[in-house]
């Protein structure tokens, strides 16, 4: 177990299922930060704001308390206007990263998504457009019938900088189909970041565990990120998450512990070698795990979150101002710094 624990290079995914199985939590942990400290010294945040443009999704995934069908009454879309208001807020703020995500709308035109691209990067030109995940991206290419790459190529043109790695979940078609069996499947959500890595674009990988998945499906996931990486370096973070069950069709499922998590994310940082960045995801766990989680092998704090509707739907919120990220980042024992989405340094505090 030591050997692996220490081991200078890669992990195998045999040994990084077996460490998942196997090691302590004390000892992913210490492992996991010894690791963080060869790459980075202080932790970052960026200063961020979700906009979910629509709850309206003909995906229908069980695990999401957000959506609703089309034509039915709490839909809603934002309208150009509206986004920019929101954009507004946030730059007051200090904020540099706008992410935009929906549900799947099945009537939306194309140039609806261009317009507000375009708009923001008209008025708000220093922001960073962090938006639409992958399986947003293989919807639109089948909605509006253009390939991936001529989807992108457009939506860059319009403004867009990066791609969230949302709606990965897990990256196992035997779990994709048990939870959400009209997204994309593991080849389409990769192959959407591997023509985006090509046309030189970053993105953020993700993973929400805690449902269906074994232990075994988690490492799985992380192989196919590391995989693809190793093809295309396309991704600048890894951020993962527990399943939050509340209001969803998979209620009746226990939810996954803290100790789960920080499990989860120092394995990433020891199996991961080649994905610079490991963000906490406080907005789930909570603040105070968030904060531990720096000692688990995170680096950064991820957004502050001026707006967030999904995981609230699911009976989760948290929140901190960029003063308590600060100082939950000082508290730590670490040094805070304030980041764009290319974790490009704006400020050290
Ligand atoms: S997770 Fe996304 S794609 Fe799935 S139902 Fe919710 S909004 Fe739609």
């Amino acid at each position: 177990m030591q050997e692996l624990l220490e081991k200078k290079s890669r992990l195998t995914t045999k040994e990084a299922i077996y460490l998942l199985e196997n090691a302590s939590l004390t000892e992913l942990g210490m492992a996991a930060d010894l690791k963080r400290q060869t790459r980075h010294d202080r932790v970052t945040f960026v200063v961020d704001r979700n906009i979910n443009y629509s709850n309206v999704c003909s995906t229908r995934c069980d695990f999401c308390a957000f959506y609703t069908d089309y034509g039915k009454e709490d839909g809603y879309v934002l309208d150009t206007e509206e986004v920019l208001t929101k954009v507004a807020e946030l730059v007051a703020i200090g904020g540099t990263q706008v992410l935009m995500q929906g549900g799947n709308h099945p009537k939306l035109p194309f140039e609806y998504y261009l317009n507000l691209l375009r708009a923001i990067k008209k008025e708000f030109p220093e922001v960073d457009i962090h938006s639409f995940s992958p399986p947003e991206i293989i919807y639109f290419s089948k909605l509006y019938r253009l390939p991936v790459e001529e989807i992108l190529k457009e939506l860059m043109a319009a403004g867009l900088a990066s791609l969230p790695g949302g709606g990965a979940e897990i990256l196992v078609d035997r779990v994709r189909q048990k939870i959400s069996p009209y997204k994309a499947t593991t080849a389409e959500w990769l192959e959407v970041m591997r023509i985006a890595g090509k046309m030189e674009m970053k993105a953020s990988a993700t993973m929400m565990f805690g449902h269906v998945e074994t232990l075994e499906e988690r490492v799985l996931h992380l192989e196919r990120l590391r995989e693809l990486q190793d093809e295309v370096p396309v991704f600048t973070a890894f951020i993962a998450w527990s399943f939050q069950p509340a209001n969803t069709a998979l209620a009746h499922l226990q939810p996954a512990t803290a100790y789960d998590y920080l499990r989860v994310i120092a394995l990433a940082r020891l199996y991961l070698d080649n994905i610079p960045n490991i963000q906490t995801s406080w907005v789930t766990q909570g603040p105070k795990v968030g904060q531990i989680a720096l000692a688990f092998g995170c680096n950064d704090m991820g957004g502050t979150m001026m707006e967030e509707n999904v995981v609230r739907k699911a009976g989760t919120s948290f929140s901190m101002t960029q003063e308590e990220i600060i100082r939950a980042i000082k508290v730590a024992g670490f040094r805070p710094a304030q980041r764009r989405t290319n974790y490009q340094i704006i400020k050290e505090f």
